[in-house]
């Protein structure tokens, strides 16, 4: 069962396939996935996502790809570091960075490439 339910133009709103490849809207807006969140919810229990993966994959019930087409490296599960000394110069009590260079490509870009790598696997796209 597909958990996402279509794909919508986010400037003007034109609904899409999300079982079909798609790029951009014809408008050439980015496309966004929707999903069925109050289904998601009532079959998605607190304790799976507590006893889930250490990675983004931990949130599967809310990403487009199947289980079965997760391609990873262990993205995302990156830690929060307190920054006491910037938070003070710039008058933050608590300022906290995400350290997103403990992803396999150093970069927070590594989690929108495992899901979409992942989703071309699931789609038949080879190049
Ligand atoms: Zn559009």
């Amino acid at each position: 069962m597909p958990k996402a339910t279509h794909l919508e133009c986010s400037i003007c709103k034109i609904r899409y396939s999300s079982s079909a490849i798609n790029n951009l809207c014809t408008c050439g807006g980015p496309l966004l996935v929707a999903y069925d969140l109050d289904g998601i919810r009532s079959r998605w229990l607190r304790r799976e996502v507590s006893n889930g993966p250490s990675s983004m994959w931990r949130y599967a019930p809310v990403l487009p790809a199947a289980a079965a087409s997760i391609v990873t490296l262990g993205e995302g599960w990156t830690p929060l570091i307190q920054t006491k000394r910037l938070g003070k110069r710039i008058g933050a009590d608590a300022l906290w960075v995400k350290d997103e260079g403990l992803n396999p490509t150093a970069s927070f870009k590594a989690r929108g490439l495992s899901c979409a790598v992942s989703m071309c696997g699931e789609l038949g796209i080879k190049r």
